[in-house]
Protein backbone atom coordinates (compact mmCIF):
# COMPACT_ATOMS: atom_id res chain seq x y z
CA UNK A 1 0.00 0.00 0.00
CA UNK A 2 1.10 3.29 -0.93
CA UNK A 3 2.03 5.89 1.92
CA UNK A 4 -0.65 8.64 2.31
CA UNK A 5 0.21 11.71 1.44
CA UNK A 6 -0.96 14.61 4.35
CA UNK A 7 -3.01 17.37 2.46
CA UNK A 8 -2.24 19.65 4.91
CA UNK A 9 1.01 20.70 3.72
CA UNK A 10 3.09 22.67 6.01
CA UNK A 11 0.65 22.35 8.93
CA UNK A 12 1.76 18.59 8.90
CA UNK A 13 4.30 19.23 11.47
CA UNK A 14 1.81 19.91 13.58
CA UNK A 15 -0.34 16.67 14.49
CA UNK A 16 -3.44 16.09 15.60
CA UNK A 17 -5.25 18.52 17.93
CA UNK A 18 -5.22 21.79 15.77
CA UNK A 19 -7.89 21.24 13.52
CA UNK A 20 -9.37 24.19 11.66
CA UNK A 21 -6.15 26.49 12.82
CA UNK A 22 -4.05 24.31 10.69
CA UNK A 23 -6.05 25.56 7.51
CA UNK A 24 -5.16 29.39 8.43
CA UNK A 25 -1.86 28.63 9.27
CA UNK A 26 -1.33 27.07 5.71
CA UNK A 27 -2.89 30.34 4.40
CA UNK A 28 -0.63 32.47 5.80
CA UNK A 29 2.75 29.89 4.53
CA UNK A 30 1.78 29.80 1.19
CA UNK A 31 1.60 33.98 0.93
CA UNK A 32 5.06 34.14 2.75
CA UNK A 33 6.22 31.61 0.26
CA UNK A 34 5.85 34.03 -3.04
CA UNK A 35 7.76 36.73 -4.18
CA UNK A 36 6.36 40.54 -1.72
CA UNK A 37 6.45 43.11 -4.61
CA UNK A 38 7.79 46.21 -3.19
CA UNK A 39 4.40 48.53 -4.11
CA UNK A 40 6.96 51.52 -5.42
CA UNK A 41 9.03 49.73 -8.45
CA UNK A 42 8.01 46.22 -8.60
CA UNK A 43 11.20 45.17 -7.35
CA UNK A 44 11.57 42.79 -4.79
CA UNK A 45 10.54 43.73 -0.90
CA UNK A 46 12.45 41.91 2.06
CA UNK A 47 11.03 41.86 5.30
CA UNK A 48 13.55 43.50 7.63
CA UNK A 49 12.07 43.67 10.86
CA UNK A 50 7.87 42.50 11.98
CA UNK A 51 5.81 44.62 9.41
CA UNK A 52 8.65 46.80 8.15
CA UNK A 53 9.86 45.59 4.83
CA UNK A 54 12.77 46.77 2.75
CA UNK A 55 13.41 47.28 -1.06
CA UNK A 56 16.51 46.10 -2.49
CA UNK A 57 16.45 47.48 -6.09
CA UNK A 58 14.78 51.13 -4.60
CA UNK A 59 16.29 50.75 -1.06
CA UNK A 60 12.42 52.43 0.55
CA UNK A 61 11.52 50.88 3.54
CA UNK A 62 7.79 50.96 4.44
CA UNK A 63 5.36 49.23 6.45
CA UNK A 64 3.19 46.34 5.45
CA UNK A 65 1.64 42.87 6.90
CA UNK A 66 3.44 41.40 9.43
CA UNK A 67 4.47 38.19 7.95
CA UNK A 68 3.67 39.03 3.94
CA UNK A 69 2.77 41.82 1.77
CA UNK A 70 -0.33 41.66 0.00
ZN1 LIG B 1 11.29 49.28 -4.59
Amino acid sequence: MAVKKKKIGAAGRFGAGYGKIKNKLIAVEKKQRVKQDCPFCKGRAKRAQKAIWECKKCEKRFAGGVFHLE
